[in-house]
């Protein structure tokens, strides 16, 4: 769905432009050593703009540096601190995301609207099924997708009233299907851009789970200009799985895709460890590649002639394949060696062109 344009540093988002990977760090932001560190892994695994938590003005002087040493936009993510959240604006940052209800009364955000304004950035807004008000909860009887909009709406507002518009909005909960009517249903009131991301989602394998259930449901309904996958752990695992959502939803066509056969009684070699050995292998590939790991020959190249590259397993042996035509014949063996050696040489025909 069409939504206004918004610009977060160097990154537009909304209006039909490519959905953007947000991430954000776990690190302690006055860590400015290791919060850089850790935002440029992000960046090598593909996240487009990053978010620190700034809990206090300490953590929003290291806003400047941070910004210094990378190369994506830095978003500063705030809670009950009006002077934290002017000073991350004051010291760089290319977006806030507020609560507008928790910063402090109608002075403070007037005061933080009025910062946001003189450096051009934009603020995110939202509501979260995990700190909506007693008297919404309680209106609603918990947090259901109406209480979520009932909220987001009031902090809408509050900016709308200070006549402040260069706002994003998000609408989280942990609960998959709350969560896709909130942001089908907020996505027919406003035309700002929205940010999307199931809250609370988990360790690695739910998270996944639940991210890909709610925001492939949503991007396919043609819904969301911006991601986060939110996993406790690992953020630049975040990053992979976001980027693997867009790409299964086919709004993305960047990086490698790796299509690996389920195996059955045909199988004679591990094509378990090959698949997950080119997987680690192409993740940083930017270029889009589809690689096939199969484990015979009998239906192998046939089931997936799409790949521009791929692997049938056979006796002791692989048949290395290209757009369903068998190539070469290699020792189970040299397998990897094989295909890694392919996918690069096919990497740098790829940049040349
Ligand atoms: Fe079985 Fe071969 Fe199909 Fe893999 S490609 S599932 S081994 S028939």
């Amino acid at each position: 769905m069409k939504t206004s344009e918004v610009k977060i540093g160097t990154v537009a988002i909304g209006n039909g432009n490519p959905i953007t990977i947000q991430s954000m760090t776990n690190t302690d932001t006055r860590d400015i050593k290791g919060t850089v560190a850790q935002i440029h892994a992000l960046e090598e695994a593909g996240c487009e703009i990053v978010r620190c938590a700034v809990p206090d003005v300490e953590s929003a002087f290291s806003f400047r540096k941070i910004k210094d040493s990378i190369s994506i936009p830095l978003v500063a993510d705030i809670h009950f601190d009006a002077q934290a959240a002017i000073a991350a604006i004051e010291n760089g940052a290319d977006k806030i995301r507020i609560n507008p209800g928790n910063i402090g009364g109608r002075e403070k955000i007037i005061a933080v609207v009025d910062a946001a304004k003189a450096a051009h950035i934009p603020i995110r807004v939202g509501a979260n099924a995990g700190s909506l008000s007693k008297d919404v909860l309680q209106k609603h009887g918990g947090p259901t997708a109406e209480a979520l909009i009932e909220s987001v709406l009031e902090n809408i507002h509050i900016l709308e009233r200070a006549k402040f518009n260069d706002i994003v909005v998000s609408i989280k909960s942990s609960n998959v299907p709350v969560c896709v009517e909130a942001y089908r249903k907020i996505a027919k009131l406003t035309n700002y851009p929205l940010h999307l991301g199931v809250t609370e989602a988990g360790t690695y394998h739910m998270a996944v789970i639940k991210s890909a259930i709610a925001m492939g449901s949503l991007i396919l309904d043609g819904i969301g200009d911006t991601l986060r996958v939110s996993v406790t752990g690992d953020p630049v695992q975040e990053v992979y799985a976001a980027r693997d959502i867009l790409k299964s939803c086919g709004v993305r066509k960047s990086g490698v895709e790796i299509i690996s056969c389920p195996t059955c009684g045909r199988c004679t070699i591990n094509i378990e460890k090959i698949a997950e050995s080119i997987e680690k292998f192409t993740q940083n590939i930017s270029i889009p590649l589809k690689i096939a790991v199969m484990g015979c020959a009998v239906n192998g190249p046939g089931e997936a002639r799409e790949a521009d590259l791929g692997i049938a397993g056979g006796r002791g042996e692989g048949l290395l394949f290209s757009h369903g035509k068998v190539i070469k014949k290699v020792d189970e063996f040299d397998i990897l060696p094989e295909l890694r050696r392919m996918i690069l040489e096919l990497v740098e025909e790829r940049n040349k062109e």
